[in-house]
């Protein structure tokens, strides 16, 4: 990125240190712009924030690690090798998924092993298994490996691929998608349930977001020693490496702006920071609507965001526990009695769901020094709905977390938790909206659906406030680390060009 006219870096703040906005301001620092991160909370990482207590170590968001050749990338856009920085650690297997009937699936990504995995559930749905790979291999390599790494700014640029995502399959629905290629009902849950990864309701996702468990197989999925959060260390430790600042601990209360164009942040502390860009890894909602002025927010994208579907939200419990339990996979999922009805109620109902599905984090399997010796750290999620469905959570957080811990002793095996946890912790849909800020308390920001995607999703670039970008979950390419990770060079290419025409 050329230096202005007078030699001096231009100054980009990032406000938000998630994934998104630290993958975007290691872009933009190593492309010679002068980069302040200003995040709110005491640390870095966002949703993959850590809790350290008494022994235990958690990740407290994202666990599953894929698509490894987008930190790749991101490292040699800074002139480094990943695995100078990061060890990856290939799982095996990638999960296990169960059932209320006590059966289970354990997905491999190897084709030996998934075949007769499936081949358990019904025979004839390994030939369906290699259709449906061969069809996700199509739209990976259209909608992901090429489009998901452009900007859609503009309607044109979505139209024109509009016919071939039609014949790719994308007007349909993942679980319509996925039944095509198999018969039994189980197994139509294991291949279509992924888009809850990135808070979208399988029943409606396009059938796009049926490429993960392609894309799982392709690059593997990985555990990083010591946790996600050593990813986050790593990348903090590039961007400031490259000399860029990072300030922690300082929330941004409003972006400045003048005669269109963005000038700076004012902080929470009265303290005012200008800036020749700004790119919010903020919520994208919070940002329009509550950090730009109100007499520049876009009127007809403020109406759409308030109109907008937002992701599911997660209820998460993180437990110390003073024994282990080996059945447990280092992921685990286990799946609802009534699949659809649950989807049915965590997307378009009131209350919480009368069913359950929950995914539990065991590090602890792949990594002892997440608990003190002999124990356990656990992470246990339960998609719930996102504040706009009627939870009153301050009523129904103790309640739920029985529900959840019975759930566990009585039915997925895990006889005397309850009597083994020694420290505790909660994150509720209340945190997601106070700690991280997000609208509704969604956990992945904008559901994901075909019309809120691409160019229906907020812009990289906001189109009616010079300077001002997104990236981020809530921006396009969308939700998971993958997809922020897309987004952060998006949209560090689109401010180094547009910095590059300004100097
Ligand atoms: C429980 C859970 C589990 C998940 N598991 C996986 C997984 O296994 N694999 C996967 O790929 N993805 C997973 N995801 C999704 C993935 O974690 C997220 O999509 C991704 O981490 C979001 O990154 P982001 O860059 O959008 O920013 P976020 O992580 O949302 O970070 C935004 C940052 O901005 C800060 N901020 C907000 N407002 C302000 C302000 N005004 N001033 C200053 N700072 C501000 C926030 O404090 C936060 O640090 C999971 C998500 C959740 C919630």
């Amino acid at each position: 990125m050329p230096a202005g006219g007078s030699g001096v870096r231009p100054r980009v703040i990032v406000i938000g240190a998630g994934f998104g906005g630290l993958a975007a301001a290691i872009r933009l620092q190593a492309a010679g712009a002068q980069v302040i991160l200003i995040e709110a909370r005491s640390q870095p990482g966002g949703r993959a924030y850590q809790l350290k207590a008494e022994g235990f170590t958690f990740d407290m968001g994202p666990s599953l690690l894929t698509a490894p050749w987008l930190l790749q990338d991101l490292w040699q856009a800074a002139g480094r090798h990943l695995d100078e920085d990061v060890t990856l650690v290939p799982l095996r297997p990638f999960y296990r998924i169960g059932f209320a009937d006590g059966n289970h699936f354990d997905y491999w990504g190897d084709p030996a092993a998934d075949e007769a995995e499936i081949a358990r559930f019904d025979a004839r749905d390994v030939a369906g298994y290699r259709a449906f790979l061969a069809a996700t291999e199509r739209i990976y390599q259209r909608a992901f490996a090429e489009l998901a790494g452009e900007p859609f700014l503009r309607l044109s640029d979505f139209l024109r691929v509009a016919p071939e995502l039609v014949r790719l399959g994308a007007h349909r629905s993942v679980y319509r998608f996925v039944s095509r290629y198999f018969r039994h009902p189980q197994l139509r849950m294991v291949f279509s349930f992924h888009p809850l990864f990135i808070g979208g309701n399988p029943f409606r996702a396009s059938a796009i977001y049926s490429i993960v468990p392609y894309l799982e197989r392709l690059g593997g999925v990985h555990f990083i020693p010591g946790g996600m959060y050593a990813l986050v260390e790593a990348m903090t430790r590039l961007f400031t490496a490259l000399g860029g600042e990072l300030r922690c601990g300082q929330p941004v209360e409003r972006i400045l702006v003048r005669s269109g164009q963005v000038w700076g942040v004012l902080l929470a502390d009265g303290a005012l920071l200008q800036a020749e860009a700004v790119v919010a890894n903020s919520d994208v909602a919070t940002t329009y609507l509550r950090l730009l002025p109100a007499e520049v927010r876009p009127r007809g994208l403020v109406r759409r965001l308030e109109r907008a579907h937002y992701s599911m939200s997660c209820f998460l419990l993180y437990l110390g526990l003073k024994r282990q339990y080996p059945q447990l996979r280092h992921h685990s999922i286990f799946m609802p009695h009534d699949y659809r009805g649950l989807i049915r109620q965590l997307f378009d109902g009131q209350g919480l769901p009368a069913d359950l599905a929950l995914y539990l984090h065991t590090p602890t399997r792949t990594d002892a020094t997440l608990a003190p010796p002999g124990g356990e750290s656990l992470y246990v999620l339960a998609p719930v709905p996102h504040l706009g469905h009627g939870v009153d959570w301050q009523r129904e957080t103790l309640p739920f977390r029985e529900r959840i811990l019975r759930y566990l002793e009585e039915q997925a095996g895990l006889h005397g938790l309850r009597a083994s946890i020694v420290y505790e912790q909660r994150f509720t849909p209340l945190d997601f909206a106070d700690e991280l800020r997000s609208h509704l308390g969604a956990a992945f920001s904008l559901e994901p659906t075909l019309f809120q995607s691409a160019y229906f999703r907020p812009h990289n670039r906001a189109a009616q406030v010079g300077g001002l970008y997104f990236v981020g979950a809530g921006t396009h390419p969308g939700a998971g680390i993958p997809g922020v990770l897309l987004s952060a060079a998006i949209t560090a290419r689109l401010v180094r060009e547009d910095l590059a025409c300004r100097a």
